[in-house]
């Protein structure tokens, strides 16, 4: 029998052990029958893990017309296919009534905080620690999504980001959108998804209770609640079954999807860009606040998506009122400072990308250096100018000089450094940037300091270097300074 999402199975002596599974599936489709071990999560010590395994295992065949029958996840198929049709056509001969509009959307609320403040934030991340009623609660809502149960689920998703963006991320993002947001169900999984920790999980009495009665809990949770509340409340259980039951979990089963497809695909890069995960106000609507998948991937323990007070995080908020009801404790945040750090390297690297797109003065290096007599006789033939040791052609700037072409010409074989600083007139930056860029060599012995605010144009005094381009940093010397 093929191994599955993990559904518990009893061994010789009566008692259960669990195995997570390599076939997701969004319920148990069969029991597992033989007795394993939890995964060793000790990876082999190799250069780099993903290539190791890329190299060393075997993918599934490629899906072709003659393979598929055998290929595809029939179970999650016909889930995601048969669950929107019965709600379509259902909703097509169901009246829909106000008070079961409400509930639905109520309970795709519920059932869709289960999925991200339970399986993801508090389970898969340990953002937060939860009292065991929001355990249970939690791991009941969750169950009504009906995305398998929180051990198999967690366990993909600590892959995911272990693995982001590899061929061991059990959905992942380079394969393109449709693969990372349904695709990667439909079909058996092509190779075996990257090892994961998911000790404390097993530990977990609530987890443990939600994988035993797994079947139980996705019918009651998600089909017998929603049809019995509308019935006991105002008479609707058939409405109760196709919008509160197929539509909503329908919905919500997309809104999960889309942190898988959406969130590595629109929107920005604020915090890294080193992987395909993005923020952006539109997943954050379409999935309950897990829009900001750039702030997430980077910082997952924190049990914060938005970080900023108007940005959409419902599931936020939910944790943060549980916190307040004295239902959830030890709400993690990472150090302001860490997550600045990851903003301001992002607008470096922006900052540096335009400065990478203009046009600079020629690098004093590249300049030749010239005697005072060579600068006299080539001076002779086309206007140069000295100004802060720099020798300036401004044969293009003549009659466009603002302040008349005679004082250029005036300064002709001079040095014009005290005229251009304040002693004729106090130049704007941007006439100091544009002169820089018309030097073609400097004076032997003429240049300032370096450093000198009259040798570096504005433009370039807050110029972003790579480390590479620095000089030796007496932060890397030899010296014989002690640890701070
Ligand atoms: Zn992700
Ligand atoms: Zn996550």
């Amino acid at each position: 029998m093929e191994p599955h999402f993990g559904a518990p199975h009893p061994n010789a002596n009566g008692s259960y052990k669990y195995r997570f599974a390599c076939c997701p599936r969004l319920i148990p489709a069969s029991m597992s029958s033989s007795s394993a071990q939890p995964e060793a999560v000790d990876l082999p010590e190799v250069e780099n893990y993903v290539s190791h395994m890329l190299r060393t295992t075997k993918p599934r065949p490629a899906i072709t017309w003659q393979n598929f029958v055998g290929e595809l996840n029939w179970f999650n198929v016909i889930m995601l296919s048969a669950v929107p049709l019965m709600g379509l056509v259902g909703a097509y001969f169901t009246a829909l009534r106000w008070e079961t509009a409400l509930f639905s959307v109520a309970y795709y609320f519920f059932t869709g905080l289960g999925i991200t403040a339970g399986y993801h934030r508090l389970w898969a991340h340990r953002c937060y620690n939860a009292g065991i009623v929001l355990q249970y609660v939690l791991a009941c809502a969750g169950a009504g999504a009906v995305q398998g149960s929180i051990k198999w689920w967690s366990r993909g998703h600590r892959s995911h980001h272990r693995y982001t963006d590899t061929k061991l991320d059990p959905y992942n993002a380079t394969e393109g959108f449709w693969h990372s947001h349904i695709g990667w169900l439909m079909v058996k999984p092509r190779r075996k998804q990257g090892p994961a920790d998911i000790s404390d999980l097993t530990k977990s009495a609530v987890v443990r209770w939600q994988h035993r009665n797994f079947y139980a809990l996705i019918l009651i949770m998600g089909f017998v609640v929603p049809t019995l509340i509308p019935w006991l409340g105002w008479g609707d259980a058939r409405g109760g079954y196709v919008y509160a039951g197929l539509l909503r979990l329908s919905f919500v089963h997309h809104s999960t999807f889309c942190v898988n497809s959406l969130a590595h695909w629109i929107g920005e890069t604020p915090f890294d860009d080193k992987h395909t995960p993005k923020d952006h106000v539109i997943t954050a609507f379409a999935t309950i606040g897990e829009g900001y998948h750039n702030f997430h991937h980077q910082f997952p323990m924190d049990y914060r998506n938005a970080i900023k007070w108007y940005q959409y995080d419902p599931t936020k908020w939910f944790i943060w009122v549980c916190q307040k009801l004295g239902l959830a404790s030890h709400l993690k945040t990472f150090s302001d400072n860490e997550i600045r750090k990851g903003q301001l390297t992002m607008q470096l690297k922006h900052l540096h990308k335009t400065q990478e797109s203009l046009a600079w003065p020629a690098a004093s290096e590249d300049l030749p250096v010239v005697t005072w007599e060579a600068y006299q006789s080539e001076a002779a033939k086309r206007p140069l100018i000295l100004v802060s040791g720099f020798i300036h052609d401004v044969t293009t700037f003549l009659d466009e000089h603002p302040g008349g072409r005679h004082l250029l010409v005036k300064f002709v074989g001079k040095d014009a450094t005290a005229a251009f600083f304040g002693g004729v007139y106090e130049h704007s930056n941007a006439a100091h940037n544009l002169l820089a860029m018309k030097r073609v060599g400097i004076l032997h012995g003429g240049i300032p300091h370096a450093l000198d605010d009259r040798a570096v144009p504005p433009s370039q005094r807050l110029k972003i270097a790579r480390y590479t381009e620095l000089g030796s940093s007496s932060a890397y010397s030899d010296g014989e300074a002690g640890l701070i």
